[in-house]
């Protein structure tokens, strides 16, 4: 069966309760009989001794009266609330404070005799607590101080008093001690209630939430805002379910961008070999709808690349396969491929490249995309007759390449955007029909597995800028 963390709390709290009551009822109460025995019985001790000593031996040797020794024991009887005895060695009482009559006894036959009283059942402790060879009803301390005379031990001081007086007070120390666990229950009643209120109430609202991540539902968030580890906890499946959402919504949308893009081609297609086939084409004319095909196919051809590159690279990262190159001679070469273009729109390339070779370490063939997707950029998005100015420069052993074209730029809300899947400014839709919208989001991918970074600097109607950096080659900073 599923106990919630409530349960055990409670549990515990309440076995924490039972234990102390149980504690308190048993060992407490026994400690406290047990000092207070202990204590009364030093007391009475002390008493005895000295009773043993100062009127005892004096009574003995008949320097002190028998009413004066009457005198003194009553009083003392009184302020200790307990029986003094004198008993001699063969067990004779010689004198009890509780009868007046026993120490005018006339001779020695007439004294009243504890033939069992032996001194050796003092031996271990200087009390004891017994009925006292059955002369009381109840429990009774009795403590024991011989009285000497002549270096010899002539008789016994006992002072005898009932446990029930000594015990007396444990309920009122009980009562006391009860009221101060009764105390510390109602605390740690307090304590748990906090504890349930900081602790277990996060615990559920997390678990809850967790519950419909579970079930595919990121909707939901911890509404937690502490400091401690459940904030902590709060913020980051917050910020997972976030991220996951975003996920779930991406890949939504480029399922929805593929089917589009896959769609309009293939449906191009589609139509114009029907109408061949049907005649609607006639055969003279088969020859502008074959061009038609094959720029649709080819733009197929693209987009599948692009998506099994961004695939590639978005998986297991790109492996990179790094070599020393000349960044400048990439620059020159890569530009050659643009010559049509330019001449078509008018278009010249403005070089400011640093030094004669410059080195860099990356891997050639990605880092050529890069650049080719680049300045395909450049080309598509210029006015006609610009310039694109492309320049290399070194700072901070790392090797700046930007390309600045002259052209529509991109709008401001749109300058963020451009490294999304499939995105296109509205600026630029319609200009290059065999456009994807995939190009910068592979340049990025390419740039971020170097560890390396690129910017995007846009005005709209007057041009943009991309500058991204690649590390210098050791033989260059040597
Ligand atoms: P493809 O690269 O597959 O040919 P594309 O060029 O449209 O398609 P990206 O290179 O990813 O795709 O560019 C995304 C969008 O960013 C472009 O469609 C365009 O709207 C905008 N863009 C990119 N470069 C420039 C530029 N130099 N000037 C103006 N807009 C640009
Ligand atoms: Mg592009």
């Amino acid at each position: 069966m599923k106990t919630s963390l409530f349960f055990k709390y409670l549990t515990v709290f309440l076995c924490f309760i039972v234990l102390s009551f149980t504690i308190q009822c048993t060992f407490t109460q026994s400690a406290i009989d047990r000092y207070q025995e202990d204590h009364e019985a030093q007391q009475l001790y002390r008493e005895s001794a000295q009773i043993a000593s100062d009127y005892a031996s004096s009574f003995l040797n008949e320097s002190l009266s028998l009413e004066d020794f009457q005198k003194q024991m009553a009083a003392l009887e009184k302020y200790l609330s307990a029986e003094i005895w004198m008993i001699d060695n063969k067990g004779r009482i010689l004198f009890n404070s509780g009868d007046a009559e026993v120490g005018k006894a006339a001779s020695a036959a007439q004294y009243q005799v504890l033939s069992d009283f032996d001194t050796a059942d003092f031996d271990k402790s200087y009390y004891r607590i017994s009925n006292f060879y059955g002369c009381f009803s109840e429990q009774t301390l009795t403590v024991i101080s011989p009285v000497t005379a002549n270096y010899r031990v002539r008789s016994y001081v006992l002072i005898h008093k009932p446990l029930s007086r000594i015990t007396g007070d444990t309920d009122d120390l009980m009562n006391i001690t009860f009221f101060t666990v009764g105390l510390v229950c109602i605390a740690s009643l307090l304590l748990f209630l906090v504890f349930v209120l900081l602790v277990h109430l996060p615990v559920r609202k997390i678990t809850k939430v967790s519950r419909s991540y579970g079930k595919g539902h990121f909707e939901p968030t911890v509404e937690l805002h502490t400091n401690d580890e459940l904030g902590l906890i709060a913020n980051t499946m917050n910020y997972m379910a976030n991220e996951l959402n975003t996920l779930e919504e991406d890949q939504r949308k480029f399922i929805s961008n593929v089917s589009h893009d896959f769609r309009s081609p293939l449906t191009s297609i589609k139509g114009y070999v029907e109408a061949m086939q049907d005649g609607t084409i006639p055969p003279e004319l088969q020859g502008k709808y074959f061009n038609i095909i094959l720029f649709e196919t080819e733009r197929l051809t693209k987009l599948t690349q692009g998506i099994l590159d961004l695939n590639r690279f978005g998986h297991r990262g790109i492996m990179l396969d790094v070599v020393d190159f000349d960044i400048n001679r990439m620059i020159k070469t890569t530009i050659l491929t643009f010559e049509g273009t330019c001449s078509k729109k008018g278009l010249s390339f403005d070089l400011v490249l640093t030094g004669k070779e410059l080195l860099v370490a990356a891997d050639m063939s990605k880092i050529q995309q890069v650049l080719y997707n680049l300045i395909d950029n450049a080309t598509k998005f210029s006015h006609n007759n610009s310039s694109i100015k492309i320049e290399t420069s070194i700072k901070n052993e790392k090797v700046l390449i930007s390309v600045k074209d002259h052209g529509i730029g991109i709008p401001a809300d749109s300058v963020s955007k451009v490294w999304d899947r499939f995105y296109k400014t509205d600026l630029s839709r319609g200009k290059d029909k065999k456009s994807t919208g995939l190009g910068l989001s592979i340049v990025k991918e390419i740039i971020q597995a170097h560890s390396e970074h690129i910017n995007v600097i846009s005005t709209e109607g007057v041009g943009t800028e991309f500058i991204f950096t690649l590390p210098l080659s050791k033989k260059e900073v040597q």
